[in-house]
């Protein structure tokens, strides 16, 4: 079966930056419905800022080095909810893959249940309080259900990624209960969360670049 190295890695954040710059604008949008405005330019900075560490990677680089790579380049660029959230996500996914050459299915199962669960050590969030895990969660269901029922990593990838869509989409209705988006109250209904969004990103640019 198919699994997925180093170069998918590399392929996967480099795509993340990609859109994310493309999504910048768009993402401040949300994030000035129900925030302070900055998610876009948050994610865009934090990203912008691994690209040149991708660059000349020893020979011996791991899916696990890079993911690494990326969580201490967040915590240290990024401020704000959203730094600490994803950089321990990646950490945590960089844990989980240790230091494999290769990922299977498993292993990506793996990845994405240690990026949730960080995310829910570091900010305490449950499902339905409108902020990321509302994407994480699904992605990491659908992915568990896709490998239970034999999917190669790429029709896992998909399969999380149209989850996340899916659970970002359905943060729109939801009243807030973490993040500056619960000062709100009310007046956050109908707004999606930023966060979620860039997460469906995240999570739909690391099935694209399955080759
Ligand atoms: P800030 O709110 O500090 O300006 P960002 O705008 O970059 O940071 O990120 C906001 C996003 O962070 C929210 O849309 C939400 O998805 C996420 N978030 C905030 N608090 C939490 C939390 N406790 N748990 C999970 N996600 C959170
Ligand atoms: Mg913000
Ligand atoms: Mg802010």
């Amino acid at each position: 079966a198919l699994t997925l190295d180093t170069t998918w890695t590399v392929r996967w954040i480099r795509r993340s930056a990609e859109v994310l710059a493309a999504s910048r604008a768009a993402l401040n949008t949300l994030d000035r419905d129900i925030g302070d405005g900055d998610h876009g330019e948050n994610m865009d900075r934090g990203f912008q800022a691994i690209l040149p560490k991708l660059e000349n990677l020893a020979i011996e680089t791991t899916p696990g080095t890079v993911l690494k790579l990326v969580a201490t380049t967040l915590i240290s660029t990024v401020g704000g909810a959203a730094g600490p959230l994803y950089g321990t996500a990646f950490l945590k996914a960089a844990g989980a893959v240790g230091t494999a050459q290769s990922l299977d299915a498993a292993a990506l199962v793996a990845l994405v249940t240690a990026a949730r669960d960080g995310i829910v050590l570091r900010g305490k969030a449950e499902e339905g309080d409108k902020t990321m895990i509302d994407a994480w969660t699904p992605a990491v269901n659908a992915a568990a259900a896709a490998q239970a029922a034999g999917s190669g990593v790429g029709a896992l990838l998909l399969a999380a990624a149209d989850a996340a869509a899916s659970g970002a989409q359905a943060t729109e209705p939801l009243v807030a209960r973490k993040g500056r988006a619960s000062y709100l109250g009310e007046r956050a209904i109908g707004h999606r969360d930023p966060g979620s969004q860039s997460t469906s990103l995240l999570l739909r640019a690391a099935a694209d670049v399955v080759l």
